[in-house]
């Protein structure tokens, strides 16, 4: 994968970047976590400091392929500008046409100008090739060079991420750089024991992770609401927790690989049940595989969440994608929470640790960890898990 440093002298260069801003805004449009805006600095600082000129390209939100000043970037022009006080970041409400090109014009060396919403054309993401790469066209009339770095969007065969890449010099940026390696680290030659912790909602989600990993990882520990269609396929009684009987004959089979290939796949064998889906809702804890039929899990229990601990603590290399429980509810996020615990643990005993991004990222933010107690936490929860599977990402096959 090519990167900035051989793209060339950028000295007075204008360089596109993609970056992935897509961050949580609240009503009032102030944005609740800037962390994906923090992530994409390195790159931004680097490039200030060769003296290129920036152009960003990214995407907030679902805008539908229509202007929609609900999902405008402005908001992240304003914070970008307090994170880099000594440079000026000018902002377009145009992304392609002579407007931003008018503005890109005037910017002095090192200075930077973000633009509006891609997906406010409809053609940054049409399935059309065609339509595509004629935006795609557009943008490169912007620029000379185009780094990429918006790993939330890499998976994405889209005319601000990938199209571009072919009509442009391109280059991963450092934060793809970054992510790349640790997904690497994690699953090409790791340190072993190689755990991998499995849960959030669905398990069609994942069945891709979990095929790919049941080649690579010792351990697949399983929880969340997936893990209750473990415990059917097993045998077990889940009352109204969630559900995917059309799932029942894949897991089975992946129980029965991951016995053949002697991957050890552990299950919850304790949950915490309530019986209404709510915060403050009566709880218990109950057998995994016995459930009361008027009740559902939304945590795993204490004894699980030992033998979770107690696994994580021998292991060399940890990935973690997806929630243990409902952690957004104080009363369920116990078992999400003691999952970071063991993390947290494991990083400081010399363990590589990696959080897959999304909604575990998220939980760890809630409950008030710091980046650094673990070795990576991705930006992006779609791309890393299609990364795990093994996928070829067309973000990043371009850059090759
Ligand atoms: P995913 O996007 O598949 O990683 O799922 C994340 C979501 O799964 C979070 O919003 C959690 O609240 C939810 N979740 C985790 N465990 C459960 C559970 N036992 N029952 C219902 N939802 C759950």
């Amino acid at each position: 994968m090519k990167t900035i440093s051989d793209l060339g002298e950028l000295l007075g260069k204008k360089v596109l970047v993609r970056s992935d801003f897509n961050v949580p805004l609240d009503k009032n449009k102030n944005i609740t976590d800037d962390g994906r805006i923090k992530a994409a600095l390195p790159t931004l600082e680097k490039l200030i400091k060769q003296g290129a000129k920036i152009i960003i390209l990214a995407h907030l939100g679902r805008p539908n392929g229509q202007i929609d000043t609900n999902f405008s970037l402005k908001p992240v022009a304003l914070r970008l500008n307090k994170l880099l006080p000594n440079t000026k970041v000018n902002f377009c409400q145009n992304t392609i046409g002579d407007k931003p090109l008018k503005q890109i014009n005037q910017l002095n060396n090192g200075e930077m100008i973000l633009l509006e919403n891609v997906r406010f054309d409809k053609r940054e993401t049409s399935k059309d090739d065609n339509q595509r790469f004629a935006l795609a066209k557009e943008y490169a009339k912007l620029g000379q060079i185009f780094v990429s770095d918006g790993f939330g969007v890499v998976h994405r065969k889209q005319a601000s991420v990938y199209d571009i890449a072919k009509l442009l010099p391109s280059g991963a940026g450092e934060l793809i750089f970054k992510e790349v390696e640790a997904l690497n680290t994690a699953i090409q030659n790791p340190n072993r024991p190689l755990a991998v912790i499995l849960g959030g909602a669905k398990v069609s989600d994942k069945l891709g992770v979990i095929a790919n990993l049941l080649n690579i990882a010792n351990k697949i520990l399983i929880c969340g609401g997936m893990s209750y269609t473990f415990t059917l396929a097993q045998g077990g009684k889940i009352g109204k927790s969630l559900q995917e009987t059309d799932q029942i004959d894949n897991v089975k089979n992946y129980i029965n690989t991951a016995q053949q290939k002697q991957v050890e796949l552990i299950t919850p064998i304790d949950t915490i049940a309530a019986y209404e889906f709510a915060s403050n809702s009566n709880k218990k804890i109950v057998p995994a595989d016995n459930i009361p039929d008027d009740m559902e899990g939304l945590d795993i229990g204490p004894k699980t969440q030992k033998i979770f601990t107690n696994t994580l603590a021998n292991c060399k290399t940890i990935i973690w994608n997806g929630p243990a429980g409902v952690f957004e509810f104080d009363n369920f996020a116990q078992g999400t929470k003691a999952i970071a615990e063991a993390l947290i643990k494991a990083k400081a005993n010399g363990a590589f640790t990696v959080i897959g991004g999304g909604d575990s990222a998220a939980a760890i933010r809630k409950f008030g960890f710091e980046d650094w107690q673990f070795s990576h936490i991705s930006t992006g929860g779609g791309a890393s898990l299609e990364f795990l599977e093994g996928k070829k990402l067309p973000g990043l096959e371009v850059l090759s």
